[in-house]
């Protein structure tokens, strides 16, 4: 990776006030480290045993964001230091993390991760569970105080089809702002949707992305 080219993307998402999460699953630490000292802080992994092993030999002040599909027993895991959890996809999960959280006497941030892309194997929960959780939580809230809902998270579905992809943003931006609407008027800090990946970072910051995850662009393919 070179260095222009971190620079030339940090500066189009702070122009943009867009946060920046480098994905680093399956790298090495000494990639790692490169972005590092280049200032970068946000970075996020999708293998719970991955980053526990990044985590314990990297800088503590780095961010990390479980941007991967999040089973129940290895919330414990992680919810010591993990920054922000962007893939919750059941009432369950967010259960299970306040659970957690409480023992360590954090609130963790979390995301809620919705279910647009034509890919089956893609996890999340579609609009009708994404509110029904929502609604779980708003009955539940004062016994949930050791999470806090952010916003959401969504991937768009891997194709050339560039406006299908732009239809599945528009879904996830809009799902964005009913959630806000409907649950958390007045919370400032309901503020994150996060979609957008190297090959379509462009186009989910058009349409309202303010977290984006990008990886092969900054560390090389896969
Ligand atoms: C791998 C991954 C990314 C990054 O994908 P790139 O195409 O390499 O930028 C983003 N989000 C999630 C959830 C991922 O698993």
């Amino acid at each position: 990776m070179s260095q222009d080219k971190y620079h030339q993307l940090k500066e189009y998402c702070k122009d943009n006030k867009v946060t920046l999460v480098a994905v680093s699953k399956t790298k090495p630490i000494a990639a790692i480290e490169e972005l590092y000292a280049l200032g970068q802080r946000d970075f996020g992994e999708n293998y719970v045993q991955e980053l526990l092993e990044k985590q314990s030999t990297l800088p503590k002040d780095i961010q990390w964001h479980y941007i991967g599909h999040l089973q129940s027993n290895k919330v414990k895991m992680i919810v010591p230091f993990v920054h922000l959890i962007h893939a919750v996809d059941s009432f369950k999960l967010l259960q299970e993390i306040e659970k957690q959280a409480a023992k360590y006497n954090r609130v963790i941030d979390v995301l809620l991760q919705l279910h647009v892309a034509e890919e089956e194997t893609k996890y999340g929960m579609d609009e009708n569970e994404l509110m029904t959780c929502l609604e779980y939580y708003s009955a539940q809230q004062q016994n949930l105080t050791h999470i806090r809902i952010r916003g959401i998270m969504g991937m768009a579905s891997f194709t050339d089809d560039t406006l299908q992809l732009r239809v599945e943003m528009q879904q996830i931006f809009t799902a964005f702002r009913q959630m806000k609407k409907s649950f958390f008027i007045g919370k400032p800090y309901f503020d994150t949707c996060s979609m957008g990946m190297s090959g379509d970072y462009k186009m989910a910051i058009e349409e309202g992305s303010t977290m984006v995850r990008i990886g092969s662009m900054l560390f090389g393919s896969r």
